[in-house]
């Protein structure tokens, strides 16, 4: 098959494009200034010796040049507003537009940080509102909104774990984690000082019972699960986890970041957790970005609220709001002002946008969606977990092998077909693991076509292996040394370079 037989296939339009420096000849400018209309200040006089004696090389370029360069750079980006991006454990849906319209109105893009108490009620009710909603969502007592990821509220709940813990007099030493966590969990157990003991799963892709019960005992501060888990299998035993948990004195983690398949239909702090976080940049569409902007709230029982960050958003006596900095037992603040307040407000337009019904609709069709996959997608790619999945379904490059191919020769050959590669190689319980989450934003139409474009590439790979190897064929540039890219990337350019 060519190319151009694929239907749903995008090029990109601009096929090469160079750095803003190359596209620089001197004199070339994009603005024009007013005429002075106060006194000129001689440079030379008032900075001294700090003022430079060679022009910087920045580059020369007129208006158009620039529009130009950055939107043909802004079409190599595959984004979720081009088509399916079915990258699973990242919940990559859709973020409604009505969220931005709400966080760009003047009067809550513009709030300062800095702004009294008093002109800043408006944006305090709005941290307090999403407060409230979320810690209803989990079933918990108690939320921080200041983690800016999801890696970093886990980080703020295990400072938690261990706050409580040596607030009874033993921060104690370990933390369980079973092998189908997140990598996150176990960097984040040894940022806090913890060592980390793996526990091994079942034969159902859940926690073995009797492994825990073995490994509990009072060097255990606690075990952070990710439930639904990384195999997208929900862990019916969670009950019975914190039970032995607790029995010993530790505590329950759950790792949030997969609670689009429990909003509205179940929540956490009914099942016995402690403490666990959101992902307002998965489960509740605001945007994820290179690195950020995300935001990764706590929620917690009400045993750990007095160990949250500070401040935090408290109520008067009047009604008014404020920000309470009197916790003396708080772990500290872990990053500046209050969280990244900009996706507290997109999340709460979101929750607002939807309602209780909306949400639990959203938890539905995310679960629907990936069981069609499955279902769809069952004999042509291997299924090693035979439970049921919920929101994002885990197959094996077994049946490809074979021929040589890998899960990440597949997941290049989708680029061809139009779509974003599913996440490859995770979780690490998997061998050649294909980890698909469509989310519910996908209609039918966009999740048949990608089930024809996986069923294509299964048959290229007996019909013509080496197309599959090689892909993809349809971007500007095919195969990268991804070692080299990781090892010694080039991130600066300097006119010598030229
Ligand atoms: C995404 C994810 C995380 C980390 O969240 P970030 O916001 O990327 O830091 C942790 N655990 C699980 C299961 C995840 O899917």
């Amino acid at each position: 098959m060519s190319t151009k037989d694929i239907k749903k296939v995008n090029t990109h339009p601009s096929q090469n494009e160079g750095l803003i420096f190359e596209h620089s000849s001197p004199g070339k400018k994009a603005y024009r200034l007013r005429q002075l209309d106060v006194p000129a200040v001689d440079a030379a006089s008032e900075l001294g010796s700090a003022l430079r004696t060679e022009a910087a090389a920045l580059p020369e370029v007129s208006e158009v040049e620039i529009v130009r360069h950055f939107t043909r750079l802004s079409t190599w980006n595959y984004a979720v507003d081009h088509g399916m991006y079915p990258l699973g454990s990242c919940t990559m849906k859709y973020n409604p537009r009505v969220n931005e319209y709400v966080a760009r109105l003047e009067s809550i893009a513009g709030a300062h940080p800095y702004q009294s108490e008093a002109s800043a009620q408006g944006a305090l009710r709005i941290m307090k509102t999403l407060a409230d909603a979320l810690v209803e969502i989990c079933g918990m007592d108690a939320i921080t909104l200041q983690p800016a990821a999801g890696a970093h509220g886990e980080m703020t709940g295990i400072l938690l774990m261990r706050a409580y813990l040596e607030s009874k007099g033993n921060p104690r030493k370990k933390i369980l984690i079973p092998d189908s966590a997140h990598g996150t969990n176990p960097a984040t157990a040894a940022m806090v000082g913890y060592q980390v003991e793996n526990l091994r799963s079942n034969a159902n892709g859940m926690v073995d019972l009797a492994a825990l019960e073995a490994q509990m005992n009072e060097d255990v501060a606690g075990l952070m699960l990710t439930n639904p888990n990384t195999l997208g299998i929900f862990d019916a035993q969670i009950g019975e986890i914190a039970e032995i948990l607790h029995a010993k004195g530790g505590l329950l983690y759950m790792d949030g970041a997969n609670m689009n398949a429990l909003v509205a239909k179940a929540r956490p702090g009914d099942f016995g957790v402690d403490m666990m976080h959101l992902n307002l940049h998965k489960t509740f569409s605001t945007p994820h970005g290179g690195g950020g902007p995300g935001s990764g709230p706590v929620a917690c029982k009400a045993h750990l609220e007095p160990f949250l960050p500070k401040p935090v958003v408290a109520e008067n006596a009047d009604g008014s709001l404020r920000l309470d900095y009197d916790r003396p037992q708080s772990v500290g603040r872990v990053r500046a002002f209050f969280g990244n307040f900009g996706m507290h407000v997109r999340a709460l337009a979101y929750i607002m946008a939807n309602g209780p019904d909306g949400l639990r609709q959203t938890t539905e069709d995310a679960v629907l969606n990936a069981n069609y996959l499955r279902k769809k997608l069952e004999g042509t790619f291997d299924l090693p977990y035979a439970t049921p999945t919920m929101h994002e379904t885990v197959f094996s490059d077994k049946l490809q092998n074979k021929q040589g191919i890998k899960t990440g020769d597949i997941a290049k050959r989708l680029i061809d077909y139009g779509f974003h590669p599913y996440t490859v190689s995770f979780p690490m319980v998997v061998h050649g693991a294909m980890m698909i989450e469509p989310t519910e934003s996908e209609p039918l139409e966009e999740l048949d076509l990608f089930v024809d474009a996986m069923k294509a590439i299964a048959a290229e790979c007996e019909s013509d292996p080496e197309l599959v190897k090689n892909a993809p064929h349809t971007t500007r540039l095919s195969r990268l040394d991804e070692t080299a890219a990781a090892r010694k990337p080039i991130l600066r350019w300097k006119p010598e370079q030229k």
